[in-house]
């Protein structure tokens, strides 16, 4: 199957449509993707079946069972190459998307992107997600968090709940460890004023692999004290 091909009935099967504009939106990132991979490391994943599979239709996935508008404030938390940020912004243009990234190589890659595929509204931010959800103009200001292999929900709900609007919802993508994952990281989503509204498990189109989407409501504010500062969370997980 054609790469284009193999993408449309990807999404197909995850209950969406893209566009022809859309589809060629992927299909320049796949280019340019492969294009700086081979100068600087972005991701292991190289093939572009594999690209289109395990980068692509595993950021959209997530949108076959997100109850989303398309123009919510959202931030990828360590994005890396994009991932599920991108992707998503293709799908829904009017998102007003912050991709935030401690690795600066990926964020000069980023903006490149950007540009390259000329998407509007999107904020590049370089630094650790404990310092940023500390700052006033970015704490509280978001309707959704989303993040793909950063860290386990224990640590990584540190990073994402306090820049959660008290309405706003955290969407984390994980794999098979999900059910562990999430019993090691209640009692922490609990100090951070929020509780689990949902676990999706979904099918990813063309592989034998199953995702799970962890969806995480915010209930109240998160105490000032979290997050702690860059590393903490990590060293000393909320337990
Ligand atoms: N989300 C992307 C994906 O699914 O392909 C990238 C995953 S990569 C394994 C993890 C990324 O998270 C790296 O780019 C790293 O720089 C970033 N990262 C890890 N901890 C972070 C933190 N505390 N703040 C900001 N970025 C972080």
């Amino acid at each position: 199957m054609k790469i284009k091909e193999l993408l449309a009935a990807g999404t197909k099967e995850l209950g969406l449509e893209l566009t022809s504009k859309q589809i060629d939106a992927f299909m320049n990132y796949l280019d340019i993707l492969q294009e700086w991979n081979q100068k600087m490391n972005l991701t292991a994943i190289d093939d572009s079946e594999e690209i289109v599979i395990k980068h692509f239709l595993d950021s959209l996935s997530s949108v076959s069972v997100m109850d989303l508008a398309g123009d919510e404030k959202m931030i990828d938390l360590g994005t890396g190459a994009g991932f599920p940020g991108i992707p998503l912004k293709i799908f829904y243009p009017k998102l007003d998307l912050t991709l935030l990234d401690s690795t600066k190589k990926k964020i000069t890659f980023l903006k490149n992107l950007v540009r390259e595929l000329n998407l509007k509204g999107i904020e590049f931010i370089h630094g650790r997600a404990e310092d940023y959800g500390q700052k006033s103009k970015y704490r509280g200001s978001y309707d959704v968090v989303i993040a793909r292999a950063v860290a386990p929900l224990n640590i990584l709900s540190e990073y994402a709940i306090p820049f959660l609007k008290p309405t706003g919802s955290f969407l984390a993508q994980k794999g098979a460890k999900v059910k562990e994952e999430v019993i090691e990281a209640t009692r922490a989503i609990e100090v951070l004023g929020a509780e689990i509204y949902d676990v999706v498990s979904i099918d990813l189109p063309y592989s034998d692999a199953k995702r799970n989407l962890v969806i995480i409501d915010k209930v109240r504010e998160t105490p000032l004290e979290y997050p702690r500062k860059a590393g903490t969370p990590n060293k000393e997980p909320i337990s």
